[in-house]
């Protein structure tokens, strides 16, 4: 018989589980686009003092992946990673917010934004 499953049928989504579970919980994206983006926070991460729970005294922070690294080296290595630039490209899509989920369920406030889609209005004046 010939071949049953089709190639590349598995993604490169590792590390589910640690991205569930809550011990040792990471940043969320939208903590990071909301508070940590801003320059002047981007700054105070960049600079912390000296901590002796982190790796590398916390002296190394990468600000979009919100992780610690114990060496410059390192973390100049891992700006140059495909991990690094895959987050970046998240960073860069709009966040999901209340407002979005609750648009998608019909609970839309129109008074907020008052942007009706033209098809709709033509469905309401048909009736
Ligand atoms: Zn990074």
């Amino acid at each position: 018989m010939g071949r049953l499953r089709r190639s590349r049928a598995h993604h490169a989504r590792r590390d589910v589980h640690r991205a569930a579970r809550t011990r040792v919980r990471g940043r969320d994206l939208d903590q990071i686009q909301f508070h940590d983006l801003d320059p002047k926070r981007r700054a105070e991460l960049e600079s912390q003092p000296l901590d002796l729970e982190r790796p590398g005294l916390a002296q190394h922070y990468c600000v979009e992946c919100a992780k610690y690294y114990e060496t410059d080296a390192a973390l100049n290595s891992h700006w140059r990673s495909k991990v690094h630039k895959r987050r970046c490209k998240q960073l860069k899509e709009e966040p999901y917010t209340i407002e979005e989920s609750e648009r998608a369920a019909g609970l839309g406030r129109e008074d907020r934004k008052p942007r009706v889609l033209p098809v709709m209005e033509d469905v309401v004046l048909a009736t």
